[in-house]
């Protein structure tokens, strides 16, 4: 393979280029529990990804609570050995946590004093970190019959064994290898099957997700998101339907509908929801000439488990066109709405509505917008679709939509309390410019950028913490933050809210009224979600810091990872413990230093700078961000003389630098290498150089 496909460096391209950063009520309804954690004096624990099958991410716990959080100290810390993203959930059972890490590591500890008891390093290939949009990271592990379950980085499906960590079975969950798969969602485990996904759709892949068999890691089931192709091979029923909403296309590549995260169950109805990824590529002129809804690209699923059959759809966005995904957490409930019990699922996915569907039928209840949304002016209640308001197109043109592909909600999982009736969220308000034209997906400005404003009220660029009551689709209560990156959200029956954000901080809030009523600086940007546990009649709060994800969000913020040593730590709460001592801070940078003599005419160094921001930018950032990894205006002369081994032959492959020989060849290294020292020239003496 020589060159990925322009349409792919297209793709590509996209989710590195977000260049554009631009009445309350109180909940009365009667709510009906679904907490099915059992219940002990002593010991209750966080034994699944989302607290249970329904996915709540609800703690009855209560001793911990308004009236004595102002006392939450330290119990404990642990170093994850990481300097990247973490967004793992911690799973608790026995008094021992189950941790995963950077590179797909999984680490075992006493829950009580944090001593590590065993770690495992699945040693994921450092090349795989190029097929990645979004960082190096893992949401957890699954827990069931003594077996630690966990996908890898580089599509493997592991069991170890929970008291030793050794391996007890490994299987290859990739249709290929060739293509850019990823696993970094955590696997559920349903009626003694494992359930996995992965990502990819960013890369053209098509969408999938498999039941393997818990003893033996035998494939039971497998169930494709998309078609092949228009005309096969179908191998499934339900993809001969889906076939039906696509358009013929000779260049068809992937599909994408990619499940990377969203899984829940109901044991009672036997229901598997599954929520699936963006079409691949993203514009849908070009994935389907002609139109079509692109079953099942941004969609729900409702499956039977034993064999992997559909039982209903409901597609968030019909013809996705912006990287609207709804991959976002589900929830399901049961909820008293206009009089009547309804068995709900609750989704808040990137295209800003909220959506309340009744998990039986996969009927639509309800959809409002929770942030400013221009591409689409409401969901028609009939037919439970998205009306247009063309606002969102750009076959043509230039677009400004509202949301941007960073997800009004992304993958941060919400709570939902039982006790107030509310769903907290992480959300954003942000926009973003999609262009049909390949030259202008750089461009930090569209000259006519207010023709494409019109007479909307832009919002500002925004995070919120979102408290939003789902029977009548109103905001209760919000927190309000500059930085758009921040954490998932735990309730707890303490009246509480627990959350961490993208400043470092690491927040109690009062679930009814949204005042904070503990704050505690961890010097550590939090993106993961806090869980909350008890043992021997202490209850703890968990939440992993470790600043990351695509570098497009970090691009705003990021204080406490400039500020500070970004290295990933679990911290451990519980009332009267010690205070949290702050990361070292990062030794200061210096001047950029003085460029090697690297002469190239202004073709080259712009074609360098496209290719920057095709190759390098998702992880190094766009110039005046705050890149996750370093900033190559920084380079040492030394390193600029081996640029080419470093870039094409993966000399720093072990330090998690890939080769791009397939991607680049010399004389492309070489573009890109003086549009980095040009970028660095231009900085020196600029406000941009320390
Ligand atoms: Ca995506």
């Amino acid at each position: 393979m020589s060159r990925l496909p322009r349409n792919i460096r297209l793709i590509l391209l996209t989710v590195i280029s977000i260049l554009f950063c631009a009445s309350c009520e109180k909940p009365k309804n009667k709510v009906i529990s679904t907490s099915d954690q059992s219940e002990s004096s002593v010991s209750v624990e966080w034994l699944s990804h989302g607290n249970g099958d329904y996915e709540q991410r609800y703690s009855k716990l209560a001793q911990i609570d308004s009236s004595n959080v102002k006392n939450l100290g330290l119990a404990w810390e642990a170093d994850m050995g990481s300097l990247r993203g973490l967004e793992a959930t911690p799973i608790v059972a026995d008094g021992v946590m189950y941790v995963t890490s950077t590179w797909s590591r999984v680490i075992a500890l006493d829950a009580v004093t944090g001593d590590v008891l065993w770690q495992y390093d699945p040693k994921v290939e450092k090349s795989w970190a190029k097929r990645l949009c979004c960082d190096v990271v893992n949401r957890g592990v699954a827990l069931h019959d003594g077996k630690v379950y966990f996908g890898t980085l580089d599509g493997y499906l592991i069991a170890l064994d929970a008291s030793s960590g050794e391996l007890v079975w490994k299987v290859d969950t990739l249709i290929s290898r060739d293509m850019w798969y990823s696993i970094t969602g955590a696997p559920r485990i349903v009626k003694g099957k494992v359930i996995i996904g992965n990502g990819g759709a960013e890369y053209w892949v098509r969408g999938y997700f498999s039941a393997f068999d818990t003893n033996t890691g035998e494939l039971d089931w497998r169930f494709y998101t998309v078609p092949a192709s228009k005309d096969g091979p179908h191998e499934h029923d339900e993809l001969v339907q889906a076939a039906q909403t696509w358009a013929d296309d000779s260049n068809w590549v992937g599909g994408g509908g990619t499940a990377w995260d969203s899984i829940a169950y109901d044991p009672e109805l036997d229901t598997l929801y599954v929520g699936t990824g963006n079409g691949a590529p993203w514009q849908r002129n070009q994935r389907s000439p002609g139109g079509g809804d692109n079953l099942f690209v941004a969609s729900i699923l409702a499956l039977d488990p034993e064999n992997g059959k559909l039982k209903w759809h409901y597609q968030v966005t019909p013809g996705d066109n912006w990287d609207y995904t709804a991959t976002q957490h589900m929830i399901l409930a049961d909820l008293e709405i206009e009089g009547v019990d309804r068995k709900v699922l609750m989704q808040a996915p990137k295209n800003g509505f909220f959506y309340v569907l009744d998990r039986e039928s996969g009927e639509l209840i309800s959809a409002e917008k929770f942030v400013y949304v221009n591409w689409a002016s409401h969901i028609d209640k009939e037919t439970g679709r998205p009306v247009e308001t063309g606002m969102g197109d750009y076959e043509d043109g230039a677009a400004y939509v509202f949301p941007s592909p960073a997800g009004a909600h992304n993958w941060h999982p919400m709570s939902f309390s039982s006790q107030t009736g509310l769903v907290y969220f992480s959300a954003r308000d942000i926009g973003w410019v999609f262009n049909k034209a390949e030259d202008k997906w750089f461009t930090y400005g569209v000259d006519d950028l207010d023709d494409l404003i019109g007479d909307q009220k832009l919002p500002d660029t925004k995070g919120y913490l979102k408290a939003w009551n789902p029977v009548t689709q109103k905001l209760a209560w919000q927190l309000e933050s500059d930085l758009i990156w921040n954490g998932g959200a735990l309730s707890t029956a303490g009246n509480l809210v627990f959350y961490g954000n993208g400043a470092g901080e690491f927040l109690a809030i009062d679930a009814t009224s949204g005042s904070v009523l503990k704050k505690i600086m961890l010097g550590t940007g939090v993106i993961a979600p806090p869980v909350s546990y008890q043992i021997d009649g202490v209850q703890y709060v968990a939440v992993m810091a470790g600043w990351g994800g695509p570098a497009f969000n970090t691009m705003q913020g990021g204080e406490a990872a400039m500020r500070f040593s970004n290295a990933g730590r679990l911290l451990v709460f519980k009332l009267n413990g010690g205070a949290v001592a702050l990361p070292a801070t990062k030794p200061a940078r210096g001047a950029i230093p003085k460029q090697p003599d690297i002469r190239a005419d202004a073709e080259t160094i712009e074609k360098g700078r496209m290719l920057y921001y095709l190759n390098c930018a998702a992880c190094h950032g766009v110039y005046g961000s705050v890149p996750l990894l370093p900033d190559l205006r920084y380079l040492s002369h030394q390193k600029h003389k081996i640029f080419n081994e470093i870039v094409r032959d993966g000399a720093l492959e072990p330090l998690g630098m890939p080769g791009f020989a397939d991607q680049l060849t010399a004389e492309d290294a070489f573009a890109v290498q003086a549009y980095i020292v040009k970028s660095a020239n231009d900085a020196i003496g600029s406000p941009l150089a320390e």
